[in-house]
């Protein structure tokens, strides 16, 4: 019989489990400081399909050159390309990033507004990014569901949803607002290292004895 799940101590025991690992990109970039609106949007807009060991020094590269909406806005989507071509997808990103960076200046004078209608009214951009860019650049309390998040709450048991959009939406419920930032920069490498997609550690586990382990059929 488990424990009931208590997620006060399951976020500081994760905390403390995944210190060795690295940090989710989006957090990892804050800390090197590039942490305004625009720089985590394009960041955040740089990894979507793509792993944080090539979208880490994609952004890195891009940034190099250009890191303001005026700066990326001089350069062409053909250039914006070539600098960001190891990402997924990076000739359509190209084209988005180029694009909100015109309307950002255009719209807003050239600076991105902490406001969730106006990032998720740009091309290319879902509640995941926006609610990075929120919760990270910003400092608004909002979660960001990918699918490490979607796993392993879902494991858990503390929520039961089919889709990450939807897990957001069950999270949003019942989450303490305290931890609506921590949860995705700790379930991010918890996910990766940890409660693995296949044969997650458990046995190692510091949130074992309340995890319900749902649809977990092998593990180490
Ligand atoms: S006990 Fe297993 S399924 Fe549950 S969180 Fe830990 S690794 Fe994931």
């Amino acid at each position: 019989m488990n424990k009931p799940f208590d997620i006060d101590l399951a976020v500081k025991l994760i905390d403390e489990a995944v210190r060795p690992f690295p940090k989710a990109a989006m957090f990892e970039l804050a800390e090197e400081g590039f942490n305004s609106p625009f720089e985590q949007l394009i960041a955040c807009m740089i990894s979507i399909r793509t792993y944080d060991e090539v979208s880490l020094p994609t952004a890195r590269r891009l940034f190099a050159r250009a890191r303001t909406p005026a700066e990326v806005s001089k350069l062409t989507v053909a250039e914006i390309a070539s600098l960001i071509n190891t990402s997924t997808f990076f000739e359509r990103k190209a084209a988005q990033i180029h694009e909100i960076a015109l309307r950002i200046i255009d719209e807003y004078d050239g600076n991105l507004p902490c406001d969730s209608e106006t990032l998720l009214s740009f091309p290319g951009v879902g509640p995941k990014c926006a609610n990075l860019v929120l919760g990270i650049a910003c400092g608004q309390p909002s979660i960001s569901v990918d699918i490490h998040v979607h796993r392993v709450t879902n494991r858990w048991g503390y929520v039961k949803a089919s889709a990450p959009e939807k897990t957001m939406a069950a999270i949003e419920t019942k989450l303490p607002r305290e931890h609506w930032i921590d949860i995705n920069r700790l379930l991010v490498p918890f996910g990766k290292h940890i409660c693995t997609g296949e044969r997650p550690h458990c046995s190692t586990c510091p949130v074992l004895e309340m995890c319900q382990q749902v649809g977990v059929k092998d593990h180490r």
